[in-house]
């Protein structure tokens, strides 16, 4: 299994390195031709408008979206959450988002720039806690019943998984620690 980083804006260079620490070589997808290449994608944390805008100028967002319909995993984090998300609120107008998860989100729902904050979550299948940098973070608001909650943060939702759709609110690639990448390499259908 190879898994793509999406690379037209972001942290995108921050999850290929937490990969690179668990020793997988994760290329960067910014070419439909590329994202042929690859068997899962991880769509980073960024700017959701702006990510949903180069995604249709550089004609990725049909083909992404096809491959997800088709079952190839993601795993989304914070404006990645938001372009899997099946609504999103608070988004501009001509946004667009894949429905990988099905959830409602709120776009910097936890406020402005004094909703950056960090955290220590519980997270399911993890024996100790995960050290969470929010940034200008997306707000669960609805959760579909097949989604699996993995953590949640007072009692909202912050780590998900629907299928195989895996999100994060949060940015697990901004902290020295690839538990979440592996979580996401283990429920891999190669790695069953
Ligand atoms: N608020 C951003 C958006 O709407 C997401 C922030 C982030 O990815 N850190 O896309």
């Amino acid at each position: 299994m190879t898994i793509g980083v999406l690379a037209l804006q972001g942290a995108f260079a921050a999850h290929q390195q937490r990969f690179a620490d668990l020793g997988i070589d994760a290329p960067a997808v910014r070419t439909a031709q590329e994202l042929d290449g690859v068997d899962a994608l991880v769509i980073p944390g960024g700017e959701s408008t702006t990510m949903s805008h180069l995604m249709r100028t550089n004609q990725l967002f049909e083909p992404i979206a096809a491959r997800i319909a088709s079952g190839m995993p993601v795993f989304g984090t914070c404006a990645g959450m938001i372009m899997c998300a099946s609504d999103v609120l608070d988004g501009r107008p001509d946004q667009r988002s894949f429905g990988a998860a099905d959830l409602t989100v709120r776009r910097n729902g936890y406020g402005r720039q004094l909703a950056s904050f960090e955290v220590d979550l519980d997270v399911k299948g993890l024996d100790s806690s995960f050290h969470a940098v929010f940034i200008r973070a997306p707000l669960a608001e609805r959760v579909g019943p097949e989604v699996d909650v993995l953590a949640e943060h007072d009692g909202v939702p912050v780590l998900l998984r629907h299928g195989a759709c895996t999100v994060a609110s949060f940015h697990p690639e901004l902290t020295r620690d690839a538990r979440l990448h592996q979580l996401f390499v283990d429920s891999l259908p190669a790695s069953r």
